[in-house]
């Protein structure tokens, strides 16, 4: 039988604020253990947590990033169970009144587009980290109570590579918007990854079975590419699948059952008590609309069509935004774009990576790299010199066109100076010129070799050209 893979995605993204979600604790990686800690984040009695506001704000602007509505009426609730790294003894989140519901994110997947729905978009409270030592365990409080957000798929993710897609392009979204800087090697970004397979065409899904806590989106298609046809196969084998909880060991690289699934009733969620419902004002959500920003594929496929350049750039200038701007900043002034925008990826970004110097702090004026392309263009100076004095622009901030005239680098046009430079160049190697005459094609190109160094480089290669052959020939 064709089985048909059915995957949808929990992924949490720890928010860019300064501070924790109920404390004023600092938001911050990398701090000593327990050291960024209070009352509150430890879950000390008698203390009362106040909703951190840029994380609402956060949430709100992710929903309209997702194309979600964003709820006039959104709630906490305590989701209850016990675990070491909560001190609590429960995390607040939102359960049936979420801050975001209903969106979509669409992607550039395969040949074309893909599209995958969002159920919703959450806030909750991220929780400390257990350490196994040889022979002890310890908890590190500092990530307790960091605002975290939850962004629930629908079930619309058909295969491994198409999951991995969409994390990326979520991922892509969340940095551009500012929500999260999504930084995977700090763990800003776990997911959980429910998958099921089903006779292809059937309606009703299969047994949900989550593959718990993943911290890659490698690690998220890995996974997988392991568990789908281990499903499959049971099936196949006439076994049965149950609703069950995973984990995916990257080592062995399988995943294995950890419990079969608890239900939401486990949980005992209500209301959290300590927090009023948020109902953000009409005000509110017109400031933090202010927010939206151009999404990174619409920011794609515009640089693709006002400058149509080929994706290949397009994407670079999504990936590295400000180097986009900077494009963008000549682009809008350049006859030739894409020209522009061979000078900034190969040349521009080049010097950037060799020299340490920050974009901003650039000597010269943007409008230097269209002088330069003008230069090449009118035939002023070659390709080659042009190297030369981006590079000299790029050091000393001097405009292009007064390096050229200041060094003499404008490439020499004149036939009678060209021509002399032919002769000598014919005088001087007989052997390539008789060659030349006598059908060799290629001792043309050492001859123009010739030319072009006694130019120091200057003579305008396609008239050295010319000017050779009338000269062989006649
Ligand atoms: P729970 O209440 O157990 O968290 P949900 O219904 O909220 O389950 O779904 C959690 C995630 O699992 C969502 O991303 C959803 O799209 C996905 N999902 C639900 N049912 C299935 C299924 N049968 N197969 C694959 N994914 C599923
Ligand atoms: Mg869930
Ligand atoms: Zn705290």
């Amino acid at each position: 039988m064709d089985y048909e893979p059915v995957i949808g995605l929990e992924t949490h993204v720890q928010l860019k604020t300064k501070s924790k979600m109920w404390c004023g604790c600092a938001n911050a990686f990398g701090a000593p253990p327990n050291t960024n800690v209070c009352p509150v984040c430890l879950g000390l009695p008698g203390v009362l947590p106040v909703a951190n506001e840029e994380a609402l704000r956060l949430t709100a602007l992710t929903g309209l990033l997702l194309n979600c509505t964003v709820s006039r009426h959104a709630k906490f609730d305590r989701k209850n169970y016990f675990y070491p790294d909560m001190p609590k003894n429960y995390q607040i989140t939102q359960y049936d009144k979420p801050s975001t519901m209903n969106g979509s994110v669409e992607f550039e997947f395969g040949a074309g587009m893909a599209r995958v729905r969002i159920t919703r978009a959450h806030l909750e409270e991220d929780v400390g980290k257990n350490f196994h030592f040889d022979r002890t365990s310890g908890v590190d409080f500092n990530r307790a109570g960091v605002p975290l957000m939850e962004i629930v798929s629908e079930p619309d993710l058909t295969s491994a590579d198409m999951a991995y897609e969409y994390l990326n392009a979520l991922k892509d979204i969340l940095v551009y918007g500012g929500v999260s800087d999504c930084d995977m090697e700090k763990g800003m970004v776990r997911c959980d990854v429910n998958v099921s397979v089903r006779p292809r065409g059937r309606k009703e899904l299969g047994a949900k079975i989550e593959i718990k806590n993943m911290n890659s989106f490698s690690g998220v298609r890995r996974a997988l590419e392991y568990e789908i046809p281990r499903q499959i196969e049971t099936l196949e084998k006439g076994g049965k699948l149950i609703q069950s909880t995973r984990r995916w060991d990257d080592v062995a690289a399988v995943t294995e059952e950890m419990r079969t699934k608890e239900h939401a009733h486990d949980y005992r969620y209500f209301p959290e008590p300590d927090l009023m419902p948020f109902q953000p004002t009409a005000a509110w959500l017109q400031e933090v609309s202010r927010r939206v920003v151009e999404l990174p594929l619409a920011r794609k496929q515009r640089f693709m069509r006002d400058y149509q350049l080929p994706a290949s750039d397009a994407q670079t200038f999504v990936w590295d935004a400000a180097l986009g701007n900077y494009f963008e900043g000549i682009a809008k002034q350049a006859k030739n774009p894409k020209a522009a925008a061979n000078w900034v990826i190969n040349n521009l970004r080049a010097k950037l990576a060799e020299s340490g110097v920050a974009l901003g702090d650039l000597k010269f004026q943007p409008g230097a790299i269209l002088e330069l392309i003008e230069l090449v263009d009118s035939g002023k100076i070659s390709g080659k010199i042009a190297q030369d004095v981006f590079a000299e622009t790029f050091a000393t901030g001097d405009a292009p066109a007064r390096i050229v005239e200041k060094k003499s680098l404008a490439q020499v046009s004149d036939t009678g100076a060209i021509e002399k430079f032919c002769e000598q160049a014919i005088m001087a190697n007989p052997g390539p010129a008789a060659d030349y005459r006598a059908g060799k094609m290629a001792a043309l190109n050492f001859l123009k070799g010739q030319v072009m160094k006694l130019s120091k480089g200057k003579a305008n290669p396609a008239l050295v050209g010319e000017v050779l052959e009338r000269k062989l020939k006649g």
